[in-house]
């Protein structure tokens, strides 16, 4: 069973949701994974303190140009949709920090003059926290192909009963390719015009992607209703709200998982995991 949490904007407590329902679902003697596929900030191990004992670095293939092959025609660069290569002059150029390793340049060289030779883009961090495993990517400074990294730190995921996946914020190609093969998401919101818009555009993007989802809502007492409202509308269930509460914001800054201090939130995230999991099981019979 793979749940997602996703939001379409960052601060909505995605992160607080994924570590501590990690934290209690393992509670509950089940095999439980923690990915933490954020992996341009990627936060939880803050939170749930992994002793990590393997990490691996993830690259990812960029065309190498044999010189002596290579008689400047120019196809490579005529291929490419992203710039990534180029021929001037009848020297060829490449920008390995734009090419999305398609495979295009080399397939269509006339002279067999591209190769490939791998370009670490990241880090996988894998080791256990608390009663969980747990995987984290970690995205080098100035990278901007996170989705190689992410199918890495999936790729890295042992089999478990349970997967949660923290994915990143937004909406675009990395956010895809940390929620798809999922069973359920999660989409964490605010109740604000800002939570509200942002809602909006990841519910689009998971409809088509055609998964099971629900809406967590953070901070749900301050704000406005237009959140609920609007979940009321489209019929999507509001799986879990969390109340504007300084013991939270306390726990948080000291790097505590609020359902391992709190015991109200223990209590809430419980009964929440519970709900959770038995509607993806019975859906999962359904299919
Ligand atoms: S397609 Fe091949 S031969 Fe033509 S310019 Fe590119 S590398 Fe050189
Ligand atoms: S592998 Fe694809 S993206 Fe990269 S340089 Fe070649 S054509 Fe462009």
């Amino acid at each position: 069973m793979k749940i997602a949490i996703a939001s379409g904007k960052g601060g909505t407590g995605k992160t607080t949701i994924a570590t501590n329902l990690a934290f209690v679902l393992a509670q509950q003697d089940r095999q439980v994974q923690l990915l933490d596929c954020d992996v341009e900030e990627p936060n939880c191990h803050i939170f749930v303190k992994p002793e990590f004992q393997t990490s691996i670095p993830a690259t990812v293939a960029v065309p190498q140009v044999d010189q002596n092959k290579c008689t400047g025609c120019g196809t490579c660069g005529q291929v490419c949709q992203y710039s990534a290569i180029v021929c001037v002059k009848g020297k060829v150029l490449v920008f390995p920090e734009l090419c999305h390793s398609c495979g295009g340049c080399q397939r269509f060289c006339p002279e067999k003059a591209i190769s490939e030779t791998p370009r670490e883009v990241g880090i996988v961090d894998i080791g256990p926290a608390k009663s969980f495993h747990f995987v984290q990517g970690r995205l080098h400074i100035g990278q901007v192909m996170s989705p190689p990294l992410i199918n890495a730190v999936k790729k890295a995921a042992s089999k478990t009963d349970i997967t949660i996946i923290d994915a990143p914020p937004g909406t675009s190609c990395p956010v895809i390719a940390a929620v798809k093969d999922t069973d359920f998401v999660i989409l964490a919101t605010e109740p604000t015009p800002f939570g509200l818009n942002d809602l909006k555009l990841a519910v689009e993007m998971i409809r088509v992607l055609k998964i099971s989802f629900a809406v967590a809502i953070n901070r749900c007492d301050v704000g406005d209703l237009a959140v609920k409202e609007y979940c009321n509308q489209e019929n999507i269930p509001v799986i879990l709200e969390i109340p504007h509460d300084r013991k939270i914001a306390e726990a948080y800054s000291r790097g505590e998982l609020a359902s391992e201090k709190l015991k109200n939130y223990a209590d809430l995230f419980t009964q929440v995991a519970g709900d959770l999991t038995s509607q993806i099981a019975n859906s999962l019979i359904q299919q």
